[in-house]
């Protein structure tokens, strides 16, 4: 070590890495059950990527017209293309319209109907009577700042249950002890450089996706997958990080997000032909059909040669045969976002859209309580004690190989809750916290250390976007396996130039060239677990479309994949999808028939 630091011991019940939806939610339920808890987060609350979250939130309330939450975990079972666990999506459906009413009881300021209530808006892949009735209006909405409203209640009703918030701290490791119990996190305050080092009985990873692996991404900067890379680190493995989604409507050149509520309130595609092409390829919902659908369906037009512009290279948005007035009520946000990122007037001319990565499937394995799973094909329930996984960054997995549009703001709360409710059950307040393994804080400085004085050839800006190019170029839309298998081998050695890092600032306050390239060193190993997970799956589902593979094969591969990643090299192994429901048919669960594999079509 070229340095050696100090570092301020806290004590803690639980220590939530993560102030977004999730990480807000998680802290909240601790705090409210009296469970000492610190939330440690890179950037203020407020900022997390939640607060762009435009289109809403799905929970079967029947505000707008008949729904059930069989018919919202039948829609999730099709949307994930039958990769998900039954029982995590069955509590996702059930839960959700608990956990929004607490979210209304908190204080989130819905959009409402004449009569009062929530108002819900359709959203891709939500229908009616398990897929045969009309769309359903499922998503729950505060006009286009859905996760604005959230993030703000969160906040203001944790500081209300005296949770400690530690911001702009940067979690660098997991503690563990050497009987493998995770026991806490070692911290970088960004401001004043000191190092900051929680022992807490529960670590909570919630840190959200990463899609910043991408070159172009709806997602924030701060998207980096820092949870990912802190578990990868420990020999804990990742789970079906080969399902990207990209999001049909990026605004062409920015990546910035139009919401999917757009289509919902109306909005279509065309190609060059002014074609309202969505209606050959999905004749019953559309525009409104899955949106790995749409986002394929848009590259082939493109492909095809019926893409718009000069180059012919993306695809128009209408809403300007809608009326202003439903634009300045339901889609204040995205009018503005069209102004300042494409110069266009909605109420005038259609936005020029492209698929843009928007939301990682994959992510820490755990079960429907947020336990982190230690999992491998013969322990593929295994819990690793001491570490819970939500939001983005935890794969329960109610996605399988595909989200749907405003289930990932339900699936926040729901596993947020779920995670500090199943802590209740497991932390001990009136036990003494195990003494520190400091062997484990020193290995994990040692490595901070080795980065900030890291002083080979290649800088951190640089090794990044060779990355991002890498996967947008080779873990795109549509797969094959040269292109796989080319990317295989271009990221093996791009992460290889991680020992060769050249950081050029060398203090610790507010030194965001060693921040970036902590987040990089998070960054690698999901993208690494992306590439090589997509390049063994022989067969299409969901978001992973294969070209030479182009059908789903439940047979051989209805199962979730493993990825451990140590440096360069990634192993992959395999567990088995939860079949079984939480509730039996003739208890009031769902009828298992109406969920068996079928193919996908909308
Ligand atoms: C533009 C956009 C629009 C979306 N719209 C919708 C929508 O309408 N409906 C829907 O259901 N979903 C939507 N999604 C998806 C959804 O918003 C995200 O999946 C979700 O918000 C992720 O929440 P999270 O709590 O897991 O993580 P985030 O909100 O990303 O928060 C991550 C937190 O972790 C902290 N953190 C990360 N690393 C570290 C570290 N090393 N140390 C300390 N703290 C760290 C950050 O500070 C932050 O507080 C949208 C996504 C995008 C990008």
């Amino acid at each position: 070590m070229t340095a050696a630091y100090q570092y301020e011991t806290h004590e803690y019940d639980v220590v939530v890495v993560g102030a977004g939806g999730a990480g807000l939610r998680a802290t909240l339920g601790m705090a409210e059950q009296g469970l000492k808890t610190a939330c440690v987060t890179k950037v203020f609350p407020t900022r997390s990527h939640t607060v762009a979250a435009q289109g809403g939130i799905a929970a079967s309330l029947s505000n707008m017209g008949p729904d059930h939450w069989q018919w919202h975990m039948y829609d999730t079972v099709k949307g994930s293309d039958w990769l998900g666990d039954t029982d995590a999506m069955e509590y996702l459906a059930r839960e959700a319209p608990k956990a929004v009413y607490e979210l209304e009881h908190y204080g989130v300021p819905f959009s409402r109907t004449e009569e009062g209530k929530i108002y819900q808006r359709p959203f891709g892949g939500h229908t009616t009577e398990f897929g045969e009735g009309p769309p359903v209006q499922r998503t729950c909405a505060a006009a286009d700042r859905t996760g604005h409203a959230i993030l703000h209640t969160l906040y203001g009703q944790s500081l209300k249950h005296n949770a400690e918030f530690y911001i702009e701290y940067f979690a660098i490791d997991l503690i563990m002890t050497d009987d493998g119990v995770c026991q806490g996190v070692v911290c970088w305050k960004l401001d004043d450089g000191t190092i900051h080092v929680f022992n807490a009985k529960m670590v909570v990873l919630a840190t959200g996706g990463y899609g910043r692996a991408y070159f172009s991404a709806t997602s924030a900067h701060t998207c980096t997958g820092d949870g990912g890379g802190m578990v990868a680190r420990q020999g804990l493995p990742l789970q079906d990080m080969e399902f990207v989604q990209f999001h049909p409507t990026g605004i062409y050149g920015s990546g910035c997000l139009i919401t999917e509520g757009a289509r919902g309130e109306g909005g279509y595609l065309t190609n060059s032909e002014g074609e309202r092409f969505m209606e050959r390829y999905a004749p019953t919902y559309k525009d409104l059909a899955s949106r790995d659908v749409v986002s394929r369906c848009m590259t082939l037009e493109i492909r095809e040669g019926r893409g718009v512009g000069k180059e012919g290279d993306h695809i128009h948005l209408h809403l300007n045969h809608l009326p202003p007035e439903t634009l300045a009520e339901r889609l204040p946000g995205i009018s503005e976002s069209a102004k300042i990122f494409a110069g266009v007037d909605v109420t005038k001319e259609p936005i020029p859209v492209l698929p843009t990565v928007h939301y990682n499937m994959g992510g820490i394995p755990t079960n429907y309580w947020g336990e982190v799973l230690n999992a491998d094909s013969e322990n593929p329930e295994r819990i690793q004690p001491g570490l819970m996984a939500v939001g983005e960054a935890g794969c329960a997995s109610v996605h399988g190989a595909n989200r749907l549009g405003s289930n990932s703001l339900i699936d926040l709360v729901v596993f947020g809750r779920a995670a500090a409710i199943r802590a209740g059950q497991v932390v001990n307040p009136n036990e003494p916290n195990r003494p520190l393994n400091t062997k484990s804080v020193d290995a994990a400085l040692a490595r901070f250390d080795a980065l900030r004085y890291a002083n080979g050839g290649t800088p951190t800006a640089e090794l990044r976007l060779e990355m991002q190019k890498t996967m947008q170029a080779d873990a795109a839309v549509f797969r094959t396996d040269k292109t796989l298998a080319e990317g295989v081998e271009k990221m093996t050695a791009v992460a290889a130039k991680l020992d060769d890092l050249k950081v050029t600032d060398r203090t610790l306050v507010w030194n965001s060239d060693l921040m970036e390239t902590l987040e990089l060193t998070n960054l690698m190993p999901n993208a690494m677990a992306t590439i090589v997970g997509a390049e063994a799956r022989k067969e299409s589902r969901g978001a992973h479309a294969h070209e030479d593979y182009p059908e789903r094969d439940d047979e051989n591969w209805r199962k979730h994949t493993l990825a451990r990643v140590d440096g360069n090299k990634v192993s992959l192994d395999y567990r088995p999808v939860h079949l079984d429901p939480l509730t039996k048919e003739e208890e009031g669960g769902i009828d298992l028939k109406k969920i068996a594999p079928k193919a996908r079509v909308y």
